[in-house]
């Protein structure tokens, strides 16, 4: 069952539908070069992971920062995705963002299998869209960082998104299905972009009177 961080419907492919395309470039090649277990540097941030990890709500500014490309895989980013998947089927969700629990790095975990009885949770790291291709309509979508609140948001119908896994393999994922709306979603994140960032103005403006009504605006 998943009620979903990004709950869609993939019901209509718009395939006819044409908008202004999204700008979704992010990062470069030499984001994928990382390496990996290398010892913590001395001195190096040591808020990188914080001990607590809370997922951000919107209107939090942090939401709306850029993540950093991750340099090094070492323990520490093991155990907090780790624990950013637990937090994420707790939700329950299909994908967390490190910009969303406060961590200004390139990656996010995500369900590999959404909507099959079996868990399979996948890291992506320093993840970016080389190709998309067509649109449809993703139909009440949502996220954990904006409770209460879904709506129809236009995404790419397909999408090709490199990155490197949590051993620092490189991994090419080729979506046309619901998970490619999550790879959009979880990306969006990681450059300060929420769901509602692609709503039209008026359905932007209803959403903020909803919040605003609601008191979670500040
Ligand atoms: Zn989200």
């Amino acid at each position: 069952m998943y009620v979903v961080m990004v709950c869609i419907c993939l019901a209509v492919t718009l395939a006819s539908v044409s908008y202004p395309p999204f700008s979704l470039d992010c990062g470069s090649e030499k984001a994928l070069r990382i390496s990996v277990n290398s010892a913590p540097k001395k001195g190096g941030n040591i808020m990188a992971y914080p001990e607590k990890l809370n997922i951000l709500t919107y209107p939090d500014p942090f939401l709306t920062k850029t993540a950093a490309p991750v340099e090094n895989i070492d323990e520490d980013l093991e155990k907090t995705a780790r624990r950013m998947i637990d937090m994420m089927y707790k939700a329950p969700g299909v994908g967390l963002a490190s910009m969303q629990v406060g961590i200004e790095k390139s990656f996010f975990v995500y369900e590999q299998l959404p909507g099959q009885d079996r868990q399979s949770p996948g890291v992506l790291i320093n993840p970016r869209i080389l190709e998309t291709e067509g649109a449809f309509l993703s139909e009440r979508e949502g996220c954990l960082s904006v409770p209460d609140f879904r709506a129809d948001v236009k995404r790419y119908a397909s999408v090709v998104v490199e990155g490197v896994d949590i051993t620092g393999k490189p991994v090419r994922l080729e979506r046309d299905d619901f998970l490619a709306v999550v790879l959009q979603h979880e990306i969006d994140h990681l450059h300060g972009v929420l769901f509602v960032d692609r709503l039209s103005t008026l359905k932007r403006s209803m959403f903020r009177r909803k919040y605003n009504k609601a008191g979670k605006t500040r």
